[in-house]
């Protein structure tokens, strides 16, 4: 159920249905937006009666949702989400990058990467500090070790920090330390997880499982939102498909889709979604032109002596043209929004 206030609703009037919905022992969500608030309604297990909510004062109307997610879709909030990392935003017009390292390696490692991203004049530094890890035998991360390295990059570089957590233990951890939580491709449905997240105060990166439908992927995001948490930013990484000559299949034309049906910032991730380096470039190219609200990429100082994914990752200096290349790219994006926007307005 989706409640929708008039214009003129007071927050006194705001308040008076959120009491209600509460007292029939439901969770209210009340989505502030510029023309209206809407308040989803969650945790009903069946259909509503609608008319709890119709006669309240400043009630435009009620409606009962059909799709399956609520509170993930424009429905009830035409606006788009900006979701803010430490005081740098996400999903506001600009093109966020999200660049580091594939794992925190030692404090050298991270340091060197994180000058070039600052350089660069990207606001996101990324690196697990977690890594899961398809072998049980290979490097899993430096853990809360990686962690400090990873705030004191934050500290020494002012850049906001996003990392891994594997689990709710994790997540504790990674709340002490970073300014964003990553929820993995192989966590996307960890229920447990994505409700600890939920309940979090760092927005959340949420990837979209390797094999997971975008209905899927909105209904994890809906886990988290659900919980209170509102703050999310989707990001395709690639699915599996039968092709061998990228390791996944970035899937582009989710970015449209995911616009087309919900007001969170979506990202694309040139690194994972395809596994080879040489893709990487074009690929966030593509990202940009899509209309990707940012870009994550992976960036070491010696890719072939990286201790993870050293095949996807970009040199110094090819990091450093990928950005301007893709800086260039949003910039006609932009302007031919903007002017799609008279055109059609
Ligand atoms: C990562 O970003 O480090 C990562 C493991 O990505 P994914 O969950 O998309 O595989
Ligand atoms: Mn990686």
């Amino acid at each position: 159920m989706l409640i929708v206030m008039t214009a003129r609703a007071t927050q006194r009037e705001i308040d008076g249905v959120v009491r209600v919905i509460e007292s029939l022992g439901f969770r209210a969500h009340p989505m502030p937006g510029v023309t209206r608030t809407a308040i989803g309604v969650t945790g009903n297990p069946g259909t509503v009666d609608i008319g709890h909510f119709e006669n309240l004062p400043g009630v435009a109307e009620a409606v009962h949702v059909t799709k399956p997610y609520k509170l993930t879709a424009l429905d009830l909030r035409p606006e788009r989400t900006i979701v803010d990392v430490g005081g740098a935003r996400i999903g506001d017009g600009s093109l966020a990058i999200i660049a580091g390292p594939c794992a925190i390696e030692s404090r050298e490692q991270a340091f060197s990467v994180a000058e070039i991203v600052q350089r660069s004049g990207a606001k996101f530094f990324r690196g697990g500090a977690f890594k899961p890890r398809t072998s049980p035998y290979t490097f899993a991360g430096l853990g809360e070790e990686g962690l400090k390295i990873l705030a004191d990059v934050r500290q020494k570089f002012g850049l906001k920090v996003v990392t891994e957590a594997l689990d709710e233990s994790t997540v504790d951890l990674v709340e002490r330390y970073a300014d964003m939580i990553q929820i993995g491709s192989r966590n996307m449905q960890n229920f447990t997880l994505l409700r600890r997240a939920g309940r979090s105060r760092l927005p959340v990166l949420l990837k979209r499982g390797m094999a997971a439908t975008l209905e899927e992927w909105l209904l994890a995001a809906e886990y988290v939102m659900a919980e209170g948490n509102y703050q999310i930013v989707l990001c395709e990484r690639g699915v599996r498909t039968f092709a061998q000559h990228a390791r996944n299949t970035l899937d582009l034309a989710a970015i449209p889709a995911v616009r087309r049906i919900s007001h969170l910032p979506v990202i694309v991730d040139a690194a994972h979604g395809t596994g080879r380096s040489y893709m990487v470039t074009p690929l966030a190219r593509a990202g940009a032109a899509v209309g990707a609200d940012g870009l994550m990429v992976e960036v070491h100082a010696q890719p072939e002596q990286a201790l993870s994914d050293g095949a996807q990752t970009l040199t110094f200096d090819e990091y450093e043209q990928m950005v301007n290349e893709v800086r260039a790219i949003h910039k006609v994006i932009a302007q031919a929004g903007v002017k799609f926007a008279k055109n059609s307005g």
